[in-house]
Parts: structure tokens; C-alpha cells; sequence
């Protein structure tokens, strides 16, 4: 990272974030139920646009079709060895059961991991698991042959969880997988009565599930703050709308912290040298991401020539969060750790990217951040959101939880990353990361490709060229004029989409990946489950890690010829 650049940067403004105007926003949005497709979350929309207008801003309202789910109601009741009701939720996308309930018999998975299943026949079984409900484990009890799952919290209380794969709108390639299973979710002690009864002997369960699944028309709002140099050129910025009930530290907080870093842009006068794109993403909870997924199809073309970086903002200001984390590509690592450092004093954890959240861009290659606020790890739930407290996703999730100091800390952070992508002369990314990431993973790999077959070696001394090249323009920041600082923003902006897609994404540019968690390099580390495998299988993926390998030979290449070029440049 170019420290000089960053020092340049005006952050005085920041001064300006209004805790009262912060927790006016938070104070509204809690009083609605922000469910997708309904006349809460519309209601949330009119304010934000109304709020943009007052800001002296248009917001574009996109309006559009989604697959929206809503879990309505769940039951348990035990039949045999006894007769016991227990309270159960269920969740977007599980199937619906006949009226009169499915009777079948339980059997405990403990995570409901591949592993855990073994040899069990679970044929017309549902299966009892440990932990929260998630796309992966509903999918692999499905292939498994389960008729239902029952997910264990690990607090009193469940957490509302979506169990799709598919990210965004299903397309005619995903609908497949949309789930055709019954998914319930119990409180810890629920769950722990279900265990033992098992333990003494065979439990048959009446299980009831009704969700309302049909498609939605949704209203999402994007406000763009124009630039002055580089008008076309912008960062995006965004967090969800709809939640789960009054979702105050997920996301109302993140709502609020979004139209302050707007008023800020708009109203005091900021130099822009950028645009910046503002989103409040819909169809997140109860669509998986269906609103950031259409946004990334419809804006494509625009998107790809000009976003210079999105910037996720989901759950900031939770009571307890004195933690910072940084979940973030490699080229963004060091500028946006050394920003949330300097704002908070707070260690900030570089973590990979997760597959969570509206991170729809990987595909794109947009450099992607997330950095938020934690609880310290041993007063954490078992939790995705809201600073890491037991609240999340469920009824209690209310403002007494949202800590306004921390909030206008976290809004702070978030405003000085635009700042720093919107007006740095030379961008803040930081590419030799990314090629040293690509250079450990390969090493990593070449430990799995015992006969050779995929002739790793040479990847690796791709990936040396690549990170050398890189380092040398990294040197030569310093004595850029405007015209050469130009050629190199154009590159950075054409190396994310060369490098990101193949290191973040399995199905490449145009499609999403299912929303379950990958390694970097997804298509070629698939290579560490070979020995796992039979003949037949391993064979299938030997053809597969062929491709990938070629993939990622083509994507280091063109970066080198990209990175050669630029250097011939200067
Ligand atoms: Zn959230």
C-alpha cells in the first residue's frame, strides 16, 4: 500500500458522521418487520428514497421479480417412545408438509457433514444435526435421500437461517437445486431432549413445516454520488434492507450507517474525484441475495468497465463489539487494515473472504471488502451477524442492542475506505498480494498432485514472474504523472477481473457459485479430495482438474502480458 496517498486523504470529514442522524435512521427501520416482497420492506424503500431526496440525491429504484420464500410456521411432535410437542421454526425454501404433518423416524448426524453420514441409510429418515440450518447441510441431506432435517441451536433460542444453494434468482441452470426437503430448526434444549430420548431407543417424529414461496416484485434503491475526474468511474457501497422481524443490528444499523456515508458525500461538500454508488440490497434474507444479483446482471456492462471496488456493510454497530475484522481480497488487505487500525486502534484480523453476505461481485472480479466489529471470540455466539450477539436473526434483534458510539466508529471506518478508493490519485490496491496468494496456494496444492498431472511447477513459476513484475510497479508509484497514473489504474482495474474470478469463483464469470464455502482457487484445490475418492470418480475429476489447471495457466499468463505491458509503459 502507498502510505503517502493514504496520508493525503482528507479524513477531517469524518468528523461530520452525526450519531443522532445515525440513530433517527436505526430508529425507523427498527419500527417495520423488513421482510422481502412486503409492505414493510416497501415502506423502508420510500424512506431511503425520501431521505436520498432530502440529501439533494436521486435514488434509481430498481423493480423487479424474485423467488421469494417466507417460513410461516413449524411444529414437533414426538410420537414414540413418547408424546411431547416442541416449538420449531422452519425456514425460506424448506418444503411445505401436508397439513396432517410427515411421521418419520429420527436419526442423529451430529453435524450433518458428509463424513458424519458414513454408511447410515437415511432413505425417508430426517436427520437431527448440531448447529444452525445452512444450505450445505440441507443439500447434502437431501442427495443422502432424507425426507427431513431438524437443526439444533446452539442457543435457547433458533436462528432464521435460508437453506437454498442458489445464489440469487434461480436461473434455468440452478433451479434443480432449489430444496425439496422439510427443514426445521429447535432451541438447544429441544435438541438436547431429542438426543437423548435417541440414545435409549428408536424416535418417530410428526414433523410440520409450511413456508409461502412464490415470486415477488421487489423495489431496490441505489443513489450514485457523481465524481469530478473520473466520473465513470466508481465504488460501490451497500448493505441489506430486509431482515429477519426489526433487524436493528442487522441490518437497520448497516441502512443507517449507508445514508449517513450519502448525506456526508452529498451534503458537505466533499471533492469527489470519483462517483460513488450506494445500494440497499433486497431479497437478501428471504431471496439469498436475489437483490445484489440482479443488480450485478442488469449493470453488468457498466459494472465490469467501471466499478473500481464494492464495499459490503452488514451488521456495524453491535453492542460489545470491540473486535475488528477484516474480511477482504488481497489487493484491498493492507490499505483497509491500516485505515481501520488508524480509526479505531483496534488489531484488526485479516480473514478470507467468505461466501456470505451480498458478495455477488466475485464473479465480476470486483476487489471485494468487509470490514466490521466483532465481540471478543469467547462472548460470541454461534453466530453470522450482529456483532456476534445471541440476538441475531431473531425476534429480540432490537435497538437496545445497537451501541451508538460503535456505530458511528463503524460508519467512520466504512467512509474513509470510500474515501480512499473515491480520491486516491493512484488506486490502493495492491496486486503482488494477490499473486503471492496464488503462489501459496499452488505450492499447497503441488503436495496433492503426487503422479504430476497437472505439472504444477510451471503454474508456480508463472506465479513468481507475475508477483516480481508486480513488485517492480509497485516501486514506482512515487513518480507518476497523470497520464501514467491513468495506465496504471486501467490496469489494476483489468487485473481484477483476470485475477479475482479464478482465485474467488468455480463457475467462472457470468454464473454464481452455490452459496457454500470454497477454498481459493476453488477449481483446482478440488484436487485435495482425489485420494478420497473411487476410480470412477477420481477419473471425473482428474478431466475437471485438467481444465481448471489450464484455467489458471491462462489467467496468470494474461496477467504477466497485462502487467508487461503496463511496465513498457511507464
Ligand atoms: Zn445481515
Amino acid at each position: 500500500m502507498n502510505k503517502e496517498f493514504i496520508e493525503a486523504l482528507d479524513l477531517n470529514i469524518l468528523k461530520n458522521v452525526s450519531k443522532e442522524n445515525l440513530m433517527e435512521h436505526v430508529k425507523y427501520l427498527c419500527s417495520l418487520q423488513r421482510i422481502s416482497g412486503t409492505e414493510e420492506e416497501y415502506k423502508a424503500v420510500d424512506y431511503i428514497v425520501s431521505k436520498l431526496k432530502e440529501y439533494d440525491l436521486d435514488a434509481k429504484v430498481y423493480e423487479f421479480d424474485a423467488l421469494i420464500s417466507r417460513p410461516l410456521n413449524a411444529k414437533i411432535d414426538v410420537i414414540h417412545p413418547e408424546l411431547k410437542t416442541l416449538n420449531a421454526i422452519t425456514h425460506p425454501f424448506s418444503l411445505s408438509t401436508p397439513k396432517e404433518g410427515i411421521i418419520s423416524e429420527l436419526v442423529y448426524l451430529k453435524h450433518g457433514k458428509i463424513e458424519d453420514y458414513n454408511s447410515m441409510d437415511v432413505e425417508g429418515k430426517i436427520v437431527l444435526t448440531d448447529g444452525n440450518a445452512s444450505p450445505e447441510k440441507a443439500w447434502i441431506a437431501q442427495q443422502m435421500g432424507a425426507t427431513g432435517l431438524v437443526n439444533i441451536s446452539n442457543e435457547k433460542i433458533p436462528h432464521e437461517m435460508i437453506i437454498t444453494t442458489i445464489w440469487g434468482t434461480p436461473s434455468i441452470k440452478t433451479c434443480h437445486r432449489i430444496p425439496k426437503i422439510y427443514v426445521a430448526s429447535v432451541g438447544k434444549s429441544e435438541g438436547e431432549y431429542l438426543k437423548e430420548i435417541l440414545m435409549k431407543e428408536k424416535v418417530l417424529l410428526k414433523l410440520y413445516t409450511k413456508t409461502d414461496t412464490k415470486w415477488c416484485r421487489l423495489r431496490m434503491p441505489i443513489a450514485t454520488v457523481e465524481g469530478t475526474i473520473e466520473k465513470e468511474k466508481f465504488v460501490l457501497i451497500g448493505g441489506h434492507l430486509d431482515s429477519w422481524y426489526y433487524g436493528a443490528t442487522d441490518n437497520a444499523t448497516g441502512n443507517a450507517c449507508c445514508l449517513e456515508i450519502a448525506r456526508i458525500l452529498s451534503q458537505e461538500k466533499v471533492r469527489l474525484r470519483r462517483s460513488v454508488k450506494i445500494a440497499w440490497w433486497v431479497g437478501h434474507s428471504q431471496g439469498r441475495y436475489a437483490g445484489s444479483t440482479y443488480y450485478v446482471d442488469i449493470e453488468w456492462e457498466d459494472l465490469n468497465k467501471n466499478c473500481i471496488a464494492y464495499i459490503n456493510v452488514d451488521s456495524p454497530g453491535s453492542k460489545d463489539t470491540t473486535v475488528y475484522l477484516l474480511e477482504s481480497m488481497p489487493e484491498t488487505m493492507d490499505f483497509a487494515e491500516y485505515l481501520a487500525r488508524k480509526l479505531t486502534g483496534l488489531n484488526v484480523e485479516r480473514l478470507k473472504p467468505g461466501r456470505w453476505g451480498d458478495q455477488s461481485f466475485w464473479g465480476l472480479g470486483v476487489p471485494s471488502i468487509d470490514c466490521y466489529s466483532m465481540a471478543p471470540e469467547d462472548k460470541r455466539a454461534n453466530v453470522g451477524g450482529s456483532g456476534g450477539g445471541w440476538w441475531w436473526h431473531t425476534p429480540y434483534d432490537t435497538i437496545e442492542y445497537v451501541d451508538p458510539e460503535f456505530l458511528v466508529r463503524d460508519t467512520q471506518v466504512n467512509l474513509a475506505i470510500v474515501l480512499a478508493l473515491a480520491n486516491s490519485t493512484v488506486l490502493p490496491l495492491k496486486f503482488s498480494r494477490s499473486a503471492e496468494l496464488y503462489l501459496n496456494i499452488i505450492a499447497e496444492l503441488k503436495k496433492y498432485d503426487r503422479k504430476g498431472i497437472l505439472n504444477l511447477n510451471a503454474l508456480e513459476n508463472k506465479g513468481i514472474k507475475l508477483k516480481t513484475l508486480l513488485e517492480k510497479i509497485e516501486k514506482i508509484y512515487d513518480q507518476m504523472n497523470s497520464e501514467k497514473v491513468n495506465i496504471l489504474n486501467s490496469m489494476f482495474l483489468q487485473l481484477s477481473r483476470i485475477l479475482n474470478p479464478t482465485l474467488f469463483t468455480f463457475k467462472g464469470r457470468y454464473e454464481q457459485d452455490y452459496a457454500v464455502d470454497e477454498p481459493y482457487i476453488p477449481g483446482l484445490s478440488k484436487i485435495i479430495e482425489l485420494e478420497k475418492l473411487d476410480e470412477n470418480n477420481a477419473l471425473f475429476l482428474i478431466t475437471t482438474l485438467i481444465r481448471e489447471r489450464n484455467r489458471v495457466s491462462d489467467t496468470l499468463d494474461d496477467a504477466i502480458k497485462l502487467v508487461e505491458e503496463t511496465l513498457d509503459k511507464m
